[in-house]
């Protein structure tokens, strides 16, 4: 019976977080991993975090402040976002960033130019300023734990950093050869590797080390308050006992079918997080009584399905995100028709994917298919084919669009109309039925040639042969779960804080509701209150050590 003052559940983000910060505030800290290896999503991500009005914002001369960020988020809130988690998160950023940089390893740089997601709503930021992502890390520095961070399948060891990559910076920069052999000698890493890479070695250097193949399956309840977890682990089950209290931070529930049916607004079939997220901490919360926020929401992204596995057994799901802002392309559902700003930021696809016609009982836009032609193709490329080369043989092709409707099976008269009146708007240079390329958040994910106008992702398709994939309605993880108040206290359900249980991360109702404010929207809040709640685990066990 391992007895600590705080526990953390979970490796990602926000449990890493959450574990530097107690044990700087004098507790002695437990964490626990399900997987074999740590990092949860985090280290699949882009680890990209989004915190408004953080200091190097002022550096650059960026004018930031809380009251801005709190204003931007609650006019995207539609009702959803709590407005005092949104002002804890808000207030709360900038001192998290600050501290975790004179006391970890984790440094931060702005990922310049990256613009909010909606940035004409009040107080965005179109010219970006408040994404940050950390600088390359060299996994030397981890010494035996080097191979025990999860690799993802679509970034893998990124070898580059977001402002590197043609997500983060609408110029990708090229890395000269001999500099990627400078980074592979040292085995440097970027994106979320260099995230959870530092994050682990604050953990390290402050002696915690992750127990990992440890799944936590309950919380243990004394005088109603959480006195520890039982874990099942590689030395079989038994019960952590923690004094100041339990953090969850498990990710989110995208990976259990049955929660995904019973609580998601409408269908996600394409998860693309870490396969050990299945809802563990969800169920345990809910099984002492917890009140539950936000279950219906994710952080929805389109997906495209790539034949072959991702190396653990399950769909490669390709996160489709770049591809749909560029030019000389358009989506369109089985009507034919276009349905959306294709480049419109991938969590606002899950309000199109769940629009429903009332009278023919059905999803209005799926299935649907991301269409394109040669030119697109040559200019850009497409999913595992460089510019230039031949389009990868999975993807449709047919030499006139008549051919490729029927292939589709959609109507070829009204993919024909969809194409014809799309290819008018861009000669016109506007999108008059979803005003794509209206939003500076477009012209930044679009050609990185033509960035700021336009033209950066109008472009008409006019060039065969033609070709389409299907895109389906995917998540980076689910953002419902147990409701906190604005210090990560879970409450129970009469709204009160249940001593000793906290949450953070995917798995906690999200202080964000349905929206994504920029790049690192999820990461930015999971880090944010896994700071708070460690700093109020570690001072409750104070607390009761000095009584
Ligand atoms: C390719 C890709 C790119 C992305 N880029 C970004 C980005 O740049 N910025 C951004 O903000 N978001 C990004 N996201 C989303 C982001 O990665 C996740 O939303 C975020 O990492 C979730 O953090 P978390 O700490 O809540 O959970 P996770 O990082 O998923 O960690 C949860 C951990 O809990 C463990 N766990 C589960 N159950 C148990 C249990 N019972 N006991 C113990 N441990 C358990 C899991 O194994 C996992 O390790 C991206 C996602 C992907 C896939």
């Amino acid at each position: 019976m391992p007895d600590y003052d705080v526990i953390v559940l979970g490796t990602g983000g926000a449990g890493l977080t959450a574990a530097i910060k107690a044990h700087d505030e004098g507790a002695k800290v437990g964490v626990f991993e399900k997987a074999d290896k740590v990092g949860g999503t985090t280290a699949w991500s882009g680890g990209m975090i989004w915190i408004p009005n953080n200091h190097h914002m002022a550096e650059l001369g960026i004018d930031d402040s809380a009251d801005d960020a709190h204003a931007y988020l609650m006019s995207l809130s539609h009702g959803l976002i709590n407005p005092d988690l949104a002002r804890a998160y808000v207030d709360t950023g900038p001192e998290m960033v600050q501290w975790m940089e004179e006391n970890t390893p984790a440094k931060f740089v702005i990922v310049e130019g990256f613009p909010d997601y909606h940035p004409e709503h009040p107080f965005g930021k179109p010219g970006g300023g408040r994404s940050l992502e950390c600088p390359l890390f060299s996994f030397d520095e981890l010494g035996d734990w080097r191979d025990r961070v999860t690799v993802g399948y679509d970034y893998g060891k990124a070898p580059i950093t977001m402002a590197e990559s043609p997500l983060g910076s609408a110029v990708p920069q090229v890395v000269p050869e001999e500099e990627r052999e400078r980074r592979a000698r040292h085995d440097e890493r970027g994106s979320g590797q260099a995230l959870a890479g530092r994050l682990l070695k604050g953990c390290l250097d402050r002696g915690i080390e992750p127990v990992t193949n440890a799944r936590a399956v309950d919380l243990i309840v004394e005088d109603d308050r959480v006195t520890g977890v039982r874990i099942d682990g590689d030395d079989g089950s038994y019960i952590a006992n923690a004094k100041g209290g339990v953090i969850l931070a498990t990710g989110g529930f995208e990976w259990n079918d049955e929660m995904v049916r019973t609580f998601l607004r409408g269908p996600m079939t394409s998860p693309v997080s870490v396969p050990t997220n299945t809802g563990d901490a969800l169920k345990m919360a809910m099984k002492i009584g917890v009140s539950l926020g936000n279950m219906r929401e994710a952080w929805w992204m389109p997906a495209v399905k790539v034949p072959g596995d991702r190396g653990d057994g399950r769909e490669h799901q390709h996160l489709f995100a770049a591809e749909r802002a560029r030019p000389r392309s358009i989506m369109v559902n089985k009507h034919g028709r276009r349905f959306t700003n294709e480049a419109a930021n991938y969590n606002a696809f899950g309000a199109a994917f769940h629009e429903q016609d009332v009278a023919r009982f059905e999803y209005v836009n799926l299935p649907c298919w991301f269409v394109f032609d040669q030119q697109h193709l040559d200019t850009y490329g497409f999913i595992n084919s460089e510019p230039g080369e031949p389009a990868v043989e999975w993807v449709t092709k047919a030499p006139d669009l008549a051919d490729l409707a029927q292939t589709l099976g959609i109507d070829a008269d009204a993919l024909q109309n969809t194409i014809e009146q799309w290819n008018g708007h861009c000669a016109n240079g506007k999108d008059p039925d979803f005003l794509r390329g209206a939003s500076a958040h477009d012209t930044w994910w679009g050609d990185p040639s033509r960035k700021g106008t336009p033209q950066a992702t109008l472009g008409p398709i006019d060039t065969g042969p033609f070709y389409a994939v299907e895109v389906t309605s995917g998540a980076l993880g689910t953002k419902g779960g147990p409701r906190t108040d604005s210090e990560a206290r879970v409450l129970n359900l009469d709204g009160e804080p249940i001593p000793g249980l906290y949450a953070a991360g995917n798995v906690m109702a999200s202080a964000m509701g349905m929206t994504y404010g920029g790049a690192g929207g999820t990461i930015g809040p999971g880090m944010v209150f896994g700071y708070l709640a460690g700093r109020h685990a570690a001072n409750l066990a104070q607390m009761r050590r000095n009584r």
